[in-house]
């Protein structure tokens, strides 16, 4: 008899993994909780008109990667119905909230979830069929101010924090707005007339979309396609006054609050029921499928699976490619020596020699610098070798107190000489 697997796309879960999924999801519940946001649990599998309006009948998910099928009825009672397994799970919120009435409290509703989502896609490194989500979404009647570009602001906020709080380094926020419904619309029309003539040099799918969806061809990665892309007329400019007032809010809110971003004109995102701001989390350690996460405005979805009108915002994190990332880290971080030891000049590298000397017969590994180095020169050096640098000058030579910079959450930190084995051991986590 041929030996049963796990089918293809899906995962088991083993330990030691098991508990960094597990921290994950503690932090994320952790950092929710600060923003006041309520755990929801909507089923795995929902009635398959769910997401054929909710998600949209023209996208790659419901046009061929849904598990869909027929679930017979039991019973004369019954009727048989066509049944699907979430493959994400905003439709299912917005249609509980719908259910529940959530919207006659007239509060701001703001839930999360943790679940696995299916969809059929090509298995490859970070792209799962089984693949888990940690999502969020904010949404409310506009009398409770679900439209207001705070909140985008307040949820991007959010995600920067619980990024960096789980300690992934290296983030990039990604930022658009893809306008009203009308405003889309009204830039598909303009992409269409500049698609006429140059999308017969572009690939098959490009050739396709200018047709069917012509937005989607600013997802294209085919590199040869990219010059054309490139010089088509961006989504920006067929914007109207109050959305682009929305986006500028939403901009001023992030650069207060001091969290760092860039506007990228292609991202548009595949589901169709995104308004206004769109956004995604790149990381550069993921490879070609280098989405942590998406989300963005969903102003009309409530209304488009037949319920009030409810303006809101919300985003998903694909779990596995934070697992992914922190692996990799973790790996990087293991590889590198405790302590880069920095002398500010010459005549220090005697105290440095010293005081590597200590941390080695600690049990520590470091690396010593020298005093020649600029500081410049010493930072790029310890980056590259060390998880810290210790800096080690006249002033820090006369009070004994040394300061401490951590590279991977960048935070810095004095402390006395005497206590700094002790300090590195601990802040490795040994
Ligand atoms: P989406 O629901 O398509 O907006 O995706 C949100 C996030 O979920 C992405 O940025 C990915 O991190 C993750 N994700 C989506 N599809 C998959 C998949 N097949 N396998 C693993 N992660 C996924």
């Amino acid at each position: 008899m041929s030996t049963l697997k796990a089918v293809r796309g899906t995962r088991d879960l083993l330990p030691p993994e098991t508990a960094l999924w597990n921290r994950i999801e503690e932090t994320a519940r952790r950092v929710f909780a600060r923003y006041n946001f309520g755990e929801i649990r909507t089923p795995v599998f929902e009635d398959t008109a769910l997401f054929a309006r909710g998600v949209g009948e023209e996208t790659d998910i419901v046009s061929k990667e849904m598990y869909t099928w027929e679930d017979r009825a039991r019973a004369a009672s019954e009727k048989s119905q066509s049944l699907t397994l979430r493959p994400e799970n905003t439709a299912g919120v917005v249609r509980a909230y719908i259910e529940h009435k959530l919207g006659e409290t007239g509060q701001l509703q703001k839930l999360y979830y943790i679940g696995p989502q299916f969809r059929r896609e090509r298995p490859q490194k970070g792209r799962y069929r089984q693949f888990s989500q940690i999502g969020a979404e904010v949404i409310g009647p506009p009398s409770s101010g679900s439209e207001s570009p705070l909140r985008d602001a307040e949820v991007l906020e959010m995600l920067a924090t619980l990024l960096d709080e789980l300690g992934i380094t290296g983030w990039t926020l990604n930022i658009n707005s893809v306008g009203s419904s009308a405003d889309r619309a009204r830039y598909n029309e303009v992409l269409r007339a500049a698609l006429k003539d140059v999308a017969p040099k572009m690939c098959v799918d490009c050739q396709r979309r200018a047709v069917t969806n012509p937005l989607r061809v600013l997802d294209c990665k085919v590199p040869e396609d990219q010059p054309y892309i490139e010089a088509l007329p961006k989504i920006s400019d067929s914007l109207d006054e109050e959305s682009k007032k929305h986006f500028a809010a939403v901009t001023a809110a992030l650069d207060a609050a001091g969290v760092p971003y860039v506007r990228n004109h292609r991202l548009v995102r595949g589901l169709d029921y995104y308004t206004r701001t769109t956004f995604e989390f790149t990381h550069g350690g993921l490879g070609a499928q280098n989405a942590l996460l998406g989300g963005g405005r969903y102003d009309g979805l409530s209304e488009a699976i037949g319920g009030p009108k409810a303006p809101g915002i919300g985003f998903a994190i694909g779990e596995d490619r934070l697992v992914l990332t922190l692996l990799a880290q973790e790996t990087a971080a293991a590889a590198k020596v405790d302590a880069f030891l920095a002398p500010l000049g010459e005549e220090l590298n005697p105290a440095a020699l010293a005081l590597a000397r200590e941390l080695r017969r600690a049990g520590l590994s470091a690396e010593l610098g020298d005093g020649s180095f600029r500081l410049k020169k010493s930072f790029e050096a310890a980056d590259k070798t060390a998880r810290r640098i210790v800096i080690l000058g006249e002033d820090e030579l006369a009070s004994g107190i040394l300061t401490v910079k951590d590279f991977a959450t960048g935070t810095q930190t004095k402390v006395p000489r005497a206590e700094l084995a002790e300090f590195l051991r601990k802040s490795s986590g040994e």
